[in-house]
């Protein structure tokens, strides 16, 4: 449990105060709502700080401040928009051990996830700063004699960018980082759950821009109620993109508000996650990454694997070596280097994760192991047990995204039963098989296979890296984030036809003379 020193010496490290004010566009922190939000540790319950929600008046002066922002920051060559996000990189460095920590202290997640959430903002700005150089567009053959067709892409504007509470730093640093080198703002409303996490970011980024002289409203932050804020934000017509990270409830609400409107959006939702482990597997690694992503984060990944399909074979055997590990889970406080696993997020949460048991009981469900919440450790209700529940695919529960440490296990006969039951859920993010048969791995990854955003081959379906596109198909929304080519999506394409040849040719061989 963090002890009031251990805390006073992260928000030291991370220029936070006790008493915060929600909204920042690179100067002062400012809020005139009189709205306090309370920020729990969901470790012991303990109010940890309390932060002024901004207005929808504090909202409109933000707002202001990075269409201005937009207009000076466009003109900065993309090149030298990488070398300010290297610099950030690098505050990153510095940082790490404080914003680790601190997003340990504020999510539950354990110190070395923590740890390497940060890690993977200090990846994606060392990947942006080299996309800066490569924004390029292909030079096209024109059909008509000379005259030259091009591609550029273009600053798209002021973006918004709306995280969940359980990657309370990385995400921002997925989308900001890339998006500030294509020459585009951002507009950040983090989760409720997670503001000081946002400050953190925030007073980093400040201190970085200041010193290179980048206009105040390139990087902004807004915490407040999803009502004032969040609606208003989605709603706003200034922000050409939307990009949102958490629920598929979420995600539904902001898609049709945006689509309202013709904005776009790159939505990161829900995942029903599974890994099939074949009889032809190396049953340790199998063994390892299913619990990894099972019990890793609590189960508070979007990517943490929900379902376990076991060839009827090893499932027996398989099934014994899991709940020997599970035995084993050190459940605790998540700063502590021993502790496997920290509570969830809120009571909430541990409510859903009893509504999830009593559910699969009650539609066929054996409970292998788990199943309860714990008597509080440090006072406060968060701490479950890791759950593993033997279920048939079908059910209801089964069906539906429950963010806790719950694992469904099923059986299979033969590979295109397996193939049917992964795919056989309402979502898409990620996915995973463990196979030592050349035939089960290249089909899982084929067209007939895996219908996920994301398919591995003998690893786990979380801990994805920054280099590929993260992101599902399905209920999970479609969007992509990160690697790849997703620095398409925060930057408009426009296409040139160019004539230098002094004739007036038109395309298709239409004539039309006077
Ligand atoms: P959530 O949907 O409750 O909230 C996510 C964010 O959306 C918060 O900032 C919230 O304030 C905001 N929000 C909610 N309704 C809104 C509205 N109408 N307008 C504007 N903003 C609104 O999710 P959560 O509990 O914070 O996070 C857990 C969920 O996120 C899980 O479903 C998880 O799978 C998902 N997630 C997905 C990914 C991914 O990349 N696919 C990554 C992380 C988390």
């Amino acid at each position: 449990m963090a002890t009031r020193q251990q805390v006073n010496k992260i928000f030291k490290a991370l220029d936070l105060g006790r008493e915060l004010k929600g909204a920042n566009a690179g100067g002062e922190w400012f809020a005139d709502s009189g709205d306090f939000l309370d920020v729990v540790d969901p470790t012991t319950g303990t109010v940890i700080a309390r932060v002024e929600q901004a207005s929808a008046k504090d909202y409109e002066k933000l707002m202001r401040k990075a269409e201005a922002a937009f207009v000076l920051w466009r003109e900065v060559p993309a090149p030298r928009r990488g070398e300010v996000v290297r610099q950030l990189g690098e505050a990153l460095r510095a940082k790490k051990e404080a914003l680790g920590q601190l997003v340990s202290l504020e999510m539950g997640k354990i110190l070395t996830e923590g740890l390497g959430e940060v890690q993977e903002m200090i990846d994606i700005c060392d990947y942006a700063v080299g996309q800066s150089r490569m924004l390029s567009g292909p030079t096209l053959q024109s059909e008509r004699p000379r005259h030259r067709m091009m591609e550029q892409w273009h600053p798209l504007g002021v973006i918004g960018v709306i995280t969940a509470f359980n990657f309370p730093v990385a995400v921002w640093a997925w989308n900001n980082a890339l998006a500030w080198v294509c020459g585009d703002v951002a507009v950040w409303k983090p989760s409720s759950k997670t503001p000081l996490c946002a400050i953190a970011c925030q007073n980093i980024a400040n201190e970085v821009f200041r010193r290179n002289g980048v206009p105040q409203g390139v990087s902004c932050a807004v915490i407040g109620r999803g009502a004032v804020i969040g609606e208003r934000l989605v709603a706003d017509a200034r922000v050409p993109l939307i990009s949102a990270t958490g629920s598929t409830r979420m995600g539904k609400r902001i898609g049709a508000v945006v689509g309202e409107r013709l904005g776009s959006t790159i939505l990161e939702l829900g995942g029903n996650n599974a890994l099939v482990i074949s009889e032809k597997a190396d049953l340790t690694c199998a063994l390892a990454s299913a619990f990894f992503g099972a019990v890793g984060t609590a189960g508070q990944r979007c990517t943490s694997t929900r379902r376990l399909i076991i060839h009827e074979s090893i499932y027996d055997v398989f099934l014994k070596k899991l709940v020997a590990n599970y035995r084993k889970v050190r459940i605790g406080d998540p700063l502590d280097p021993a502790t496997l696993m920290g509570p969830l997020i809120d009571e909430g949460a541990v409510a859903d994760y009893e509504a999830a048991v009593k559910a699969a009981k009650a539609q066929g469900g054996r409970v292998v192991y788990g199943g309860k919440a714990l008597d509080p450790p440090f006072g406060h209700r968060t701490f479950v047990l890791p759950t593993i529940v033997e279920i048939a695919n079908d059910a209801p529960i089964v069906q539906t995204e429950t963010f806790a440490p719950i694992l469904y296990v099923m059986k299979y006969r033969n590979f295109e039963e397996a193939l049917a039951l992964h795919n056989g859920v309402p979502q898409g993010l990620s996915s995973g098989i463990f196979t030592d048969s050349v035939a089960e791995a290249e089909t899982f990854t084929s067209f007939r296979g895996s219908d996920c955003g994301i398919a591995n081959v003998n690893i786990g379906t979380s801990g994805a890296e920054i280099g590929g596109a993260f992101g599902g198909e399905k209920e999970t929304g479609g969007g992509r984030e990160s690697g790849s080519d997703c620095w398409k999506s925060y930057m408009r394409r426009q296409t040139n036809t160019i004539n230098w040849g002094g004739e007036v040719h038109l395309a298709q061989g239409v004539e039309f003379q006077p």
